[in-house]
């Protein structure tokens, strides 16, 4: 796929940027991640939703519902993808359910080809323990693949404090393998930041995360009460590939 002119955004004028209409989207990605570094998620959240709609989209793993609670706030509808992988906690789910109800959230719901009981019966049972990789592959990775077609650029929730493959994030970056820009608004927020923004805003979160639980992915690959390490804890895996 390639990306058309008419995707790139006009100037920026309240942050000072100049024309970026000779731009390519990687040029784009690079000139807006430093003209809007500093500027505040929310900031950074509607200059894309400005610039990119309707072929923008927000990622959302139901961890916690920041992200998309700032969304709601910004531009109510705009398309919200929640890769439902068909092992995810009871919690996560009823996480979504509830952030679609009260945000109005514009929610979709992607589901990989193969339901578990279809994956069990190609790949055998518990293919996230012996091929975790593979798994990842066909139940977020390619369906987010597919459900990307439609825009051009994304927003996640994306930090650099969650992990170290995950430092050399930046604000909005061009991702090469998805042929898109990338938008990561909370990049530099910390956990406090995070925390006192879920308290002051009464924030949806996964009860998850007041279990124990530090990080929150699918069922079978999180461990309680290691944080990020909880995650393929005893495999030699920290991504699920959509990152990185
Ligand atoms: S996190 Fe685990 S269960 Fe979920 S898709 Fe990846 S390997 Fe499969």
């Amino acid at each position: 796929m390639s990306i058309t002119a008419d995707v790139r955004p006009a100037a920026y004028s309240a942050r000072g940027f100049t024309d970026l209409t000779d731009l390519t989207p990687r040029e784009l990605a690079e000139r807006a991640g430093y003209e809007l570094e500093g500027a505040p998620p929310i900031e950074v959240l509607r200059w894309a939703i400005d610039r990119f709609s309707p072929n923008f989209a927000i990622t959302a793993s139901m961890q916690d519902t920041v992200l998309v609670h700032m969304a709601s706030k910004v531009r109510p509808g705009v398309p919200v993808i929640f890769l439902d992988t068909g092992y995810h906690f009871a919690e996560t789910i009823g996480t979504a359910d509830a952030a679609e109800s009260v945000y109005g959230l514009n929610l979709l719901r992607i589901r990989p080809k193969l339901t578990v009981a279809q994956q069990d019966e190609a790949y055998g049972p518990r293919l996230y323990e012996r091929d975790p990789d593979l798994c990842c592959g066909m139940r977020k990775v390619q369906p987010l693949q597919e459900a990307m077609r439609p825009y051009v650029a994304w927003a996640t929730g994306l930090r650099r404090d969650e992990a170290e493959s995950r430092q050399s994030a930046r604000l909005v970056e061009w991702d090469e393998k998805k042929n898109r820009v990338k938008v990561n608004p909370l990049v530099a927020w910390s956990d406090e930041q995070i925390e006192a923004y879920i308290a002051e805003n009464g924030v949806l979160m996964n009860p998850l995360l007041s279990e124990g639980y530090g990080s929150v992915g699918c069922e079978p690959c999180t461990l309680k009460g290691l944080g990020r390490s909880g995650r393929w804890a005893n495999q030699n895996k920290t991504e699920c590939g959509l990152h990185v």
